[in-house]
């Protein structure tokens, strides 16, 4: 089957690309020539992933999924959250983000995080949410230049290296994107049998 990922990112949908099983095509929006910046208005993952598969289930009519993800800092009560990708400012780089992470938690103790991805699919017109997380810790400097946003100041559980300083295959066994796609994938396996 095909799905289209209702993403912009690469990194995403190399990330996915490498999850999905071989009975699952990937269409990029570049590759189904959807050239849109698609709006994340809202204040949960789950209704900006909502719009975004929404978005191109009705510029399409074809099946889509979409996803959203938040690092959620304990000690600044789940900030920066739904508000991750434009923590320093509205065209925030992930450089500067991250900094402001950095700075915000300067002399804090407790780094506890989590990132939160939510998928939302839609199958033949019908919405369905997905939710993987990942926690872990907030390092006192950046480590390492794999990955991508976050990943050099995250250091999930079980690990004393950061998301940045692994290989995409190490990261997938920690990540909260492979945990939902997992969730995404058996639910459609038993859709397809
Ligand atoms: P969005 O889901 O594209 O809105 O991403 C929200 C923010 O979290 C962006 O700043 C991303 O760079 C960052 N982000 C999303 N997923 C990850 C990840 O797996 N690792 C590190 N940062 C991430």
């Amino acid at each position: 089957m095909q799905l289209i990922f209702a993403s912009n990112n690469t990194n995403k949908v190399k990330e996915i690309q490498q999850i999905l099983p071989p009975g699952i095509e990937l269409v990029s929006l570049k590759d189904a020539g959807i050239l849109i910046d698609i709006p994340e208005p809202h204040d949960s993952l789950e209704a900006n992933a909502r719009e975004k598969s929404t978005t191109i289930f009705q510029l399409t009519g074809k099946d889509c999924f979409s996803e959203d993800t938040g690092l959620e800092v304990m000690a600044l009560g789940g900030a920066p959250g739904v508000r991750s990708a434009r923590y320093a400012g509205e065209k925030a780089d992930p450089a500067a983000n991250t900094a402001k992470l950095l700075d915000v938690l300067l002399n804090n103790n407790d780094r506890r995080a989590r990132f939160r991805t939510v998928i939302s699919l839609i199958l033949a017109g019908t919405e369905y949410q997905f939710e993987g997380i990942c926690t872990g810790q907030i390092s006192h400097f950046p480590k390492g230049n794999n990955g991508f946003g976050y990943d050099p100041v995250f250091i999930p559980d079980g690990e004393t290296r950061s998301f940045g300083e692994m290989s995409m295959d190490e990261k997938k066994i920690y990540s909260h994107r492979r945990k939902a796609t997992d969730q995404l994938v058996s639910f459609l396996a038993k859709q397809i049998i």
